[in-house]
């Protein structure tokens, strides 16, 4: 059955115009969800520019007197707050899960036409929550806020980060942090994970409804496909493809790809211990939980395929009515995911190199390079920044007589295509951060956020990330890679 369609909401005071098409699924896809409220909310950052994208007066959410939205004390009008169910494989192993610190108050409608999911992370205890207080330390929260929005300017697909507030509580992990609320929004928080929990309840009929939703809301083009439900595993997996294949662009490690963080929509999602990596090293891992290296950079296309396998899964009892067909079926469009995702991330490195066109050796010619960059422990990001450049900064790598044989034949490479130097130089320079949210950056903004309560670290960071092409701009503070014992090795779940 497809969720029925209400009439929409008119724009209520400060902008807000929130429906409720999850909550019309089956009572036990969600359960009713108060935010607790915070003891002395304050808000720490308002995200104007998305505030107005989204139909959201930016001036009136900023009034001090306004504070209580962004930590659930007060409810923005139309607001049905309600905390979502679903479960995933987390390192592996299946466990029913559930919005244990998130509450979703609704998905405002924008001027645009977007249905989006705000939600409040952090903002107390759901039925959901399991041992766990509901709530979230400050830092973990600005990290989020920072690298989202770092990935919305890099034009990778990601959730926003509207506000964060902190609460005035501590939250007690290993020591007193200061709590905080997260104000998430989403073009929905559908999850792998959402797939998997309808498909352990056995009811055919919840599955049905909750992949109806997940159709309507993200694939509506394939409602009306002749396989409806293979169509929308293929489509979730051509966006997943593409997504992990940017995120490998920009040397993004993500750091918990269980099923339950990764969305149907092919949004990137909860962002935890994750980093951009500075030296390019396909080990890669920063997650302090993560000693297998399950997660690390290298291995993202194949975990991507593993979570879309779990998806598939999930899906087989509406794939067909005969379970061996059903698994074929399942087979086929798994199989699909190394030629997509190889296809995406090829064409992405083309255009790192300034190559229009197609050429047989190219994938050897990226693969040598990136090997050149792991001898040598050169930055991923800078190396392509200065190729873009035309020019080598990074003395020890330019000093290589590998390097320079592989510069040569790229240059060979770039003069055989009709385009010029100069198209491939703009190609190069609109691919390439000179920006990217390192994470010595990061943790230089956090700790001046959560330990002295400075903001300007954080909001002078955040205005750079949010122009990552700006070649023209000499920030060396901002593109320089960590020296030695300022690298910042492993970031924390903290959460
Ligand atoms: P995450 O690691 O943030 O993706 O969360 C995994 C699961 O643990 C989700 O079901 C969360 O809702 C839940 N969870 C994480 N932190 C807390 C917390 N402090 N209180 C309650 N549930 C939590
Ligand atoms: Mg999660």
């Amino acid at each position: 059955m497809m969720p029925c369609p209400t009439s929409p909401p008119v724009p209520l005071a400060g902008g807000w115009r929130l429906d409720h098409s999850y909550s019309r699924l089956p009572a036990r896809c969600s359960a009713p969800a108060s935010p607790t409220p915070a003891a002395a909310p304050r808000r720490v950052v308002l995200n104007r520019p998305l505030a107005l994208e989204i139909g959201l007066d930016a001036d009136t959410l900023a009034r001090p007197e306004n504070v209580g939205w962004s930590t659930g004390n007060t409810l923005p009008p139309g607001a049905s707050p309600i905390a979502q169910a679903y479960a995933g494989h987390q390192f592996g192993r299946f466990t029913m899960l559930g919005d244990g610190r998130a509450i979703l108050l609704g998905e405002q409608l924008t001027p645009r036409g977007a249905r989006l999911d705000i939600q409040l992370k952090g903002a107390g205890r759901t039925p959901f929550s399991r041992g766990g207080d509901g709530r979230a330390a400050l830092g973990p929260m600005l990290r989020e806020h920072i690298i989202s929005e770092a990935m919305h300017a890099l034009g990778i697909p990601t959730t926003r980060s509207l506000a964060v507030a902190v609460t005035g509580e501590p939250v007690f992990r290993e020591t007193p942090l200061p709590g905080a609320v997260l104000t998430r929004v989403a073009t929905s928080h559908l999850r792998v994970g959402t797939i998997e929990w309808a498909a352990a309840t056995g009811e055919p009929d919840l599955l049905r409804a909750v992949a109806d939703h997940a159709l309507q809301r993200h694939y509506p083009e394939h409602l009306l496909a002749e396989r409806p439900y293979v169509a929308l595993l293929r489509a979730v997996l051509e966006r997943q493809a593409a997504l992990v294949a940017r995120w490998q662009h920009v040397g993004f490690v993500h750091g918990v790809m269980n099923t339950d963080n990764m969305a149907l929509s092919g949004e990137t999602i909860d962002y935890g211990p994750c980093a951009f990596m500075d030296a390019y090293h396909p080990g890669t891992v920063f997650s302090s939980i993560d000693h297998q290296g399950r997660y690390a950079y290298g291995n993202q296309p194949t975990i991507a395929h593993w979570d879309l396998s779990r998806l598939a899964s999930a899906l087989l009892p509406l794939l067909h009515t005969d379970e061996q067909a059903a698994v074929e079926i399942a087979d086929e469009v798994l199989g699909t995911f190394p030629e997509i995702f190889r296809g995406r991330w090829l064409a992405g490195m083309r255009s790192k190199l300034g190559l229009f066109d197609e050429e047989p050796g190219d994938a050897v010619l990226i693969e040598d390079l990136s090997a050149i960059l792991q001898e040598h422990g050169a930055d991923f990001t800078n190396t392509f920044r200065d190729l873009s450049g035309e020019t080598m900064t990074d003395a020890d790598l330019a000093a290589g007589r590998t390097f320079q044989a592989w510069r040569t034949r790229w240059q060979e490479r770039l003069a055989r295509q009709p385009r010029g130097l100069a198209d491939a130089l703009d190609l190069m320079r609109r691919t390439n951060p000179a920006f990217i949210p390192r994470n010595h950056k990061v943790e230089e903004a956090l700790a001046a956020a959560t330990m002295g309560g400075d903001l300007s670290v954080l909001e002078k960071l955040v205005a750079v990330l949010a122009k990552p092409f700006a070649y023209d701009r000499h920030l060396p503070e901002f593109s320089a890679p960590p020296v030695s014992d300022g690298r910042v090795y492993q970031t924390y779940c903290g959460t």
